[in-house]
């Protein structure tokens, strides 16, 4: 099923990109295979996936040794500090940085492994009140304070958008986001880029591509309905 379901949504990819006038390269797709087993990871290999998204560190950690061949590990939930050493030098990205602890917790752990350790902040760009992520207005005093670090490099925004029946009502939300990420760039900080915009789950990645994703996280549509109860 995940390659049938892996032919739908890059087919989906590609005529939303097409819509939007913009090149497929442009879309990194990114599996979303928590709380999936590590044979779900190899079958999506097999389709020439090697990004994967992951919200639990004990499961990134599991998932790294079990498979040998180099994927692009992508922390997409909200990180513990207490958690950042496990995961620092095993990632590509974290997705979810939203308070300057959160960041200085990875500035040393990264310093201690001597490397620079790429992150996007997340931005509850809807201000629901049951997200994680920094405000549209918090998110450059954070940007500034945060770019002061010399082993984390911000690279652009992630959001989650609010769980909604019409992908549509999500458009704004996107737009916000992608503005924000324009006025961000315009400011040109030192050791900040606005490169990535990490925008788009299952339900509303065409939307978010419209609007400018370069990353789309998708779970459910690649790998099926997760089970919570097992
Ligand atoms: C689970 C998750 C996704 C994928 O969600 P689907 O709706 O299954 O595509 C994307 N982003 C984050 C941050 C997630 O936690």
């Amino acid at each position: 099923m995940i390659h049938e379901n892996l032919v739908k949504v890059e087919e989906r990819v590609a005529k939303a990109c097409e819509r939007a006038g913009r090149k497929r390269e442009e879309v990194t797709l990114i599996a979303v295979s928590k709380t999936k087993p590590v044979d779900d990871v190899k079958e999506a290999m097999k389709d020439g996936i090697i990004d994967f998204g992951e919200n639990k560190v004990q499961e990134i950690m599991d998932k790294y040794e079990a498979i040998p061949e180099k994927l692009n590990w992508h922390m997409i939930g909200h990180l513990q500090r207490n958690k950042v050493k496990y995961i620092v030098d095993k990632v590509c990205l974290i997705h979810s940085v939203d308070s300057l602890r959160l960041a200085i917790q990875i500035d040393e752990e990264a310093k201690k492994k001597n490397l620079v350790c790429p992150i996007l902040i997340e931005v509850n760009a809807a201000g629901e009140d049951t997200k994680f992520g920094v405000s549209v207005q918090e998110t450059e005093p954070l940007i500034q304070e945060i770019a002061k670090l010399s082993n984390v490099k911000i690279k652009g925004l992630m959001t989650i958008a609010p769980f909604v029946e019409d992908a549509e009502e999500n458009r704004v939300h996107f737009q916000a986001l992608k503005k924000l990420s324009v006025d961000i760039k315009r400011k040109n900080i030192d050791n900040v880029d606005m490169s990535i915009l990490s925008m788009g789950m299952t339900g509303d990645y065409e939307v978010a591509i419209e609007e400018g994703a370069t990353m789309i996280r998708v779970g459910t549509g690649i790998f099926g309905n997760r089970n919570y109860s097992i």
